[in-house]
């Protein structure tokens, strides 16, 4: 896996063998990666990839055989332990396993890999894993089609008997030439890379706003998704050209190619310097209207991040990462110091913490229940109404925090009236809990909500007068609004945050906030899309929040705006149903 590195890369020979081509996708994120091309596969990336070196391969095989006879013993020692009295399934779904593990599917092709291919066995494993998982995908029958789960079980209980036998280095060196190739990757994986430093990451599949794009990024990092083949067609430590902007994938560039994205890549890095110095500028717009730009983020470590970037608090907490990636619960004491560390670092500024929402992408171990399709089950709100108890205690973390900064409690997914009413319940009951024990908290805090679902925008009017603020979710809306799935790529071409619906939705709410003189803000991926800020701000928009990497770029053309301008072009743009023409009005509204 050792590669020169970057300042000294030429183009590989091996690039002539199998030939310089290009692959489109959408970018995620700003910015140019030029690294080498490493292969993972989707499970996650907890799980490492490496090559090993031939005189390593037995030793590696030895590795391997003594995980499956441990997981084996395991097993049959499970099996026997089952008392008389329990269920006869139990004993049952051991059997499978033990029969799983038997097969030479699993017991025997995994060495093969290592032999052939010179991975390390967690990779041959992974492989093999998902390589049995697709054949079961295709099979009919739901049950057996079901068992899919039990061979990830098998082999996760395999991966972590391997865990620490290892003799090589857990990671590639020289993690920032590399550029990570995948089928696909979690939310839960990406949240993994923080703890990386690659050049940038492409994948097969994944939508722009999806919570795997989403937190791609957060991480800052050049990224493509949707790219469809791109693992199949891209070798390992092939070079790689990554145009997170443009989302375009060059494999095997040419010397002249690389020149020229060289090039691209310092001009990019010069212009995000020159936008360091709008650091600690005020946002108004020409006219003198302040405007807040506020960040969005995942774990209690991006405050830093947000600060650096001159926001003004944050505007959305998305908590349901410090869930993710464990297969237990965070307890209330270890949510309270996340919340209270994100609080305290952001003295005198809103941190807006919003409740779980987990479900649909985003699936804590063990807890799948999105049921038929998840994004319209029981996700957000409505799964932490199932687990009252899981609720409960996140919002006496939350209001615990409180007392240690100015927090502010959002709830998202609303799509009724009663389950405003019934948050409230909650919340009072977690208040009375505090009370009893002596606990303080903010009594002011402010509780808001999220209008992500159509249902909600369209009564914000009335959703408002319950609320202390609301904050738009344009991620949610559009993908409710125009019934395609944000994580799908093959709806992808049809996310358009400017079709005639979207922008109806979102300059009613803000109206309605407006109206009521209660704060509204947008917090979706919107807020960072330097083509929308002079149209939000057209609509009456002065609460922006998203990830910090964009909030100079939006700085900029917050300062560079007209009110005046920005309001006649948006309502025009609010009456056009030609997409034509709403993107000639655009365009004149950001010249
Ligand atoms: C949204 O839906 O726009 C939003 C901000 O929430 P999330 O992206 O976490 O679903
Ligand atoms: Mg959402």
């Amino acid at each position: 896996m050792d590669q020169p590195p970057l300042d000294i890369i030429r183009v590989d020979p091996r690039a002539t063998q199998h030939g310089s081509f290009t692959l489109h996708g959408a970018g995620v994120s700003n910015g140019i990666a030029i690294g080498y091309a490493h292969l993972v596969s989707t499970a996650r990336l907890e799980v490492a990839h490496y090559e090993i070196e031939p005189d390593q391969i037995d030793a590696e095989i030895e590795r391997f055989d003594t995980a499956v006879a441990q997981v084996r013993g395991e097993l049959i020692g499970l099996h026997a332990s089952v008392p008389a009295s329990a269920p006869a399934e139990m004993g049952a779904f051991l059997d499978v396993h033990i029969m799983i593990l038997n097969d030479s599917m699993l017991s025997e092709i995994p060495r093969e890999l290592i032999r052939a291919r010179r991975c390390n066995a967690e990779w041959a494993l992974v492989q093999q894993m998902e390589m049995l998982i697709a054949r079961f995908e295709e099979i009919e029958d739901l049950y057996l089609r079901e068992r899919k789960a039990d061979v990830r079980q098998v082999v996760e209980r395999v991966l972590k008997a391997m865990l620490g036998t290892g003799q090589t280095p857990e990671h590639p060196t020289h993690e920032e030439n590399v550029v990570v190739v995948a089928h696909d990757f979690s939310p839960a994986d990406m949240i993994l890379f923080k703890q990386h430093q690659f050049a940038g990451f492409v994948t097969d599949l994944g939508g722009v706003t999806s919570h795997t794009a989403i937190v791609a990024r957060s991480l800052g990092l050049p990224a493509i998704v949707g790219l469809h083949h791109a693992r199949q067609m891209i070798r390992e430590n092939e070079l790689l050209i990554v145009d997170g902007t443009e989302g375009v994938l060059i494999v095997n560039p040419d010397e002249r190619v690389l020149a020229e994205y060289r090039l691209k890549q310092s001009a990019l890095l010069i212009e995000r310097q020159k936008l360091r110095r709008l650091r600690s500028t005020p946002a108004a717009t020409l006219d003198g209207t302040p405007v807040e730009l506020q960040a969005n983020i995942e774990l209690p470590d991006d405050v830093e991040e947000a600060l650096e970037a001159g926001a003004t608090g944050v505007g959305l907490f998305r908590t349901e990462f410090l869930f993710l990636n464990r297969d237990d619960l965070p307890s209330e004491d270890e949510q309270f110091e996340a919340y209270r560390l994100a609080a305290e670092a952001m003295p005198d500024r809103p941190v807006t913490i919003r409740t779980l929402d987990l479900g649909a992408d985003k699936i804590i171990n063990g807890a799948d229940r999105g049921g038929p399709n998840p994004s319209l089950g029981l996700r957000a709100i409505r799964f932490c109404f199932a687990e009252p108890a899981m609720f409960l205690a996140q919002l006496r973390a939350i209001l615990r925090a409180s007392a240690y900064g100015k927090v502010r409690l959002l709830v998202p997914m609303l799509a009724h009236a009663h389950e405003i009413d019934q948050v409230f319940q909650y919340v009072q009951q977690a208040r009375d809990t505090l009370e009893a024990m002596g606990i303080p908290y903010d009594h002011e805090i402010q509780i808001g909500g999220m209008v992500e679902i159509p249902a909600a925008a369209l009564a914000a009017p009335l959703f408002i007068k319950r609320l202390d603020f609301l904050s738009i979710g344009t991620n949610d809306l559009i993908q409710y609004t125009l019934a395609i799935d944000r994580t799908d790529d093959t709806v992808a071409h049809l996310y358009d945050p400017l079709h005639p619906a979207v922008l109806q939705l979102v300059a009613g709410t803000i109206r309605a906030a407006v109206k009521a003189g209660k704060p509204v803000a947008v917090c979706g991926e919107m807020a960072g899309e330097v083509a929308h800020t002079r149209l939000l701000l057209g609509f009456g928009l002065r609460q922006f929040s998203m990830h910090p990497a964009l909030l100079l770029p939006v700085k900029q053309q917050v300062l560079r705006a007209t009110l005046s301008e920005a309001e006649a072009l948006a309502s025009r743009i609010l009456r056009t149903d030609d997409p034509e023409k709403t993107r000639q009005l655009l365009g004149r509204l950001n010249a």
